[in-house]
């Protein structure tokens, strides 16, 4: 994706059911300016999205699906296809640590999401994290390029252009405790170096690298004025439509103080 808008991503995980999702939107609607600079993107639960999609101004906020089976359709009881999913969420997430810590997505799985999300035109937001012990073992780097080699490893250079990469720091996730600033750069750097090594330089200053981790409206602004932070993806946050409203007008300010 290119890096032209800030991208704020809400994650609501398991909350909210479908009414409670749309009187959400609803306030949200009211208290955000569409940003020409800023693009949002709301990930309620699966048995919102349609009702949500039919709801908001695409042009105001973007859906994200928070997982879909990488299989088109077929027997797979309880599961949801991107192919399903296609024209109603423009994005969707793909091996957030929940995912991969609590439902065991491997990397393989990973890789065919995100073969399946550019297969139905829905942009792969790939997550990617360490853990605080492999931090606390300095493993941060490999654990960083171990995660992009499994979950790009069928991806061509075109390809490349839909995919966005979030990083989050598994032990930041839903925790209070938010990455330094510094170590989120570290991070990016290291993820971008990996794009320039398997997809060429201009590849890697191209990619849309977002952070996420325990971002308040407080400390949202922290990330969103590091030059090689495109946006951000918010969990807990999200969920109180004020304090998303005060992320997306942080990002607005902080793309405008970028340039
Ligand atoms: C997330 O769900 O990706 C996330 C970053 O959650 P939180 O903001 O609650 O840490």
């Amino acid at each position: 994706m290119a890096r032209n808008k800030t991208l704020i991503v809400g994650n609501f995980k398991m909350n909210l059911g479908v009414g409670e999702a749309s009187l959400y939107v609803h306030e949200l609607s009211q208290l955000v300016k569409s940003h020409n600079d800023v693009e949002v993107v709301l990930a309620p639960t699966a048995l919102a999205l349609q009702t949500i999609s039919l709801q908001v101004n695409h042009r105001q906020f973007k859906l994200a699906a928070q997982n879909f089976y990488w299989r088109d359709h077929g027997a797979y009881t309880g599961e949801i296809s991107a192919s399903q999913l296609r024209g109603i969420v423009q994005f969707g997430l793909v091996g957030h640590s929940e995912r991969r810590h609590i439902f065991h997505d491997s990397d393989k799985d990973i890789r065919a999401k995100v073969q399946a999300a550019i297969r139905n035109h829905i942009t792969p937001i790939l997550c990617v994290g360490e853990t605080a012990f492999e931090r606390s073992e300095g493993e941060t780097a490999a654990v960083l390029h171990d995660q992009l080699i499994g979950g790009l490893a069928n991806v061509t250079s075109d390809e490349l252009e839909e995919i966005v990469i979030a990083y989050e720091p598994v032990w930041a996730i839903g925790t209070g405790q938010n990455a330094l600033p510094h170590d989120v750069s570290m991070a990016i750097r290291a993820i971008r170096n990996q794009i320039k090594h398997l997809y060429g330089a201009k590849a890697s200053e191209e990619i849309q690298v977002l952070y996420g981790g325990s971002v308040t409206a407080d400390s949202a602004s922290d990330y969103l004025v590091l030059p090689d932070v495109d946006g951000l993806l918010v969990g807990g946050a999200s969920l109180d439509a004020h304090a998303f409203s005060d992320i997306i007008k942080k990002a607005h300010k902080g793309l405008a103080a970028k340039r």
